[in-house]
């Protein structure tokens, strides 16, 4: 078929990037701290296999039936319940289930963007946002970070100087890649910008649930009082990414516009799945299993950053979360770590080139490192080669 059929937004698809990093991280045997998996072992398999035949044989009829557009009530209220761990005080209504945080992305895409649209984002962000957002043609404008989120004085410089602005895109707690989580003060700053400048806000926290130290944050959600933040959460790092139930919690007027796409896209979540989730939460206790991955993750997450101190060499730089799923890693401005990654993938490991996660390029002398998904003598050993192999390039 001639090239020239496709759309212009399958221009905005050609980098191989994502795929590359999926690749890498299911060759077997490879010590890969590429992707962004949970720990299989954790899955509640017994438990989800109960709800599974539970649901069938209490309300088959019901889950193998065109269902709501919104979700599955009984999930709906129990996540609308859910958003007081974040402050947010939200019902049902608010709450539209969706196949994964990832499709909110999209819907976010498609009920704000028009072609050379402007999104902020961190600098860096998150790559599958970036790649979903970016269909719609938009183009990305990066605020600088510091430790404590977003620099608000640079943000408020980018809104005076710029008026195609339709989203800011955020991940404030734990965030993909770097681990931050953003102080509660410069929420509060955040916010403030957000209200004086009219700014729509998309809050993407698939990490939050996963803390293991230090003190909880109001999400930005549980500040806005002008129903400007769309929240974006999700089952994917708390009981399983292959599940894909995530949700969407906005004010009315937005809602109706996600709902409208919902409606469009494909009808409503696949609502077996939701009704096994909604099953599973009603009779085994989340917070327990949540405690386990905590206490599993967070001995991976010592491990790894034990081993980075006591093998890499100086002039190497990691951020030390209080949560979540990665380390993002700084390395001396001569290295390229996408070049690296070829030499440390012939020594058996991967890790994920940190210049992917800058939309508009650049640093490529960083890289992101899972430590969810290795088991721990697997950490050891692969953060002692890549050790080795940054040795080399330096
Ligand atoms: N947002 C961020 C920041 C993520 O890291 C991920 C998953 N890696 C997602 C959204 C998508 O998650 P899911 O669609 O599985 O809910």
């Amino acid at each position: 078929m001639g090239r020239q059929k496709y759309s212009k937004r399958m221009k905005r698809m050609e980098s191989k990037e994502m795929k590359e990093i999926l690749e890498l991280a299911s060759v077997p045997g490879l010590i890969s701290f590429a992707g962004g998996l949970p720990a299989p072992e954790l899955f509640p398999i017994e438990d989800l296999k109960r709800s599974a035949v539970e649901v069938m044989d209490s309300m088959g009829r019901k889950a193998l039936q065109y269902n709501d557009p919104v979700g599955y009530g009984p999930l709906r209220e129990w996540i609308a319940g859910r958003m007081k761990t974040v402050g947010a005080s939200v019902e049902a209504k608010d709450i539209l289930v969706s196949s994964g945080s990832q499709q909110g992305l999209d819907f976010a895409g498609k009920v704000f963007l028009d072609e050379g649209d402007i999104v902020l984002c961190e600098s860096p962000s998150y790559l599958g946002a970036i790649n979903a957002l970016g269909a719609y043609e938009c183009e990305f404008l990066e605020v600088p970070t510091d430790d404590d989120g977003m620099i608000v004085e640079e943000l408020e410089k980018i809104v005076r100087a710029n008026d195609k602005i339709k989203l800011v895109y955020v991940i404030p707690d734990f965030q993909n890649p770097t681990g931050k989580t953003w102080s509660g003060k410069r929420r509060k700053e955040f916010m403030r910008l957000a209200n004086k400048y009219d700014l729509i806000v998309l809050e993407d926290n698939p990490y939050g649930e996963l803390r293991y130290g230090g003190e909880g944050k109001m999400s930005l959600k549980s500040m806005d009082s002008q129903d400007r933040v769309i929240y974006l959460g999700t089952f994917s790092k708390i009981l399983s990414p292959g599940i894909r139930i995530g949700w969407v919690c906005a004010g009315e007027e937005i809602m109706d516009m996600f709902v409208k796409v919902k409606q469009r896209s494909d009808v409503h979540t696949n609502s077996v799945s939701q009704m096994e989730v909604a099953h599973y939460l009603e009779n085994n206790d989340i917070d327990e299993h949540i405690s386990k991955i905590k206490a599993l993750y967070k001995k991976r997450r010592d491990i790894m950053l034990e081993t980075i101190d006591r093998t890499f060499p100086e002039g190497v730089v990691t951020t030390r979360p209080d949560g979540g799923l990665f380390l993002w890693l700084v390395l001396p401005e001569n290295i390229d770590a996408k070049e690296m990654l070829k030499k440390a993938v012939a020594e058996n490991v991967a890790y994920v080139p940190g210049g992917a996660f800058f939309p508009n390029g650049g640093k490529q002398n960083t890289m992101r490192l899972n430590f969810s998904n290795m088991k721990e003598d697997k950490i050891i050993q692969g953060i002692q080669i890549l050790a080795e192999v940054i040795k080399k390039e330096i």
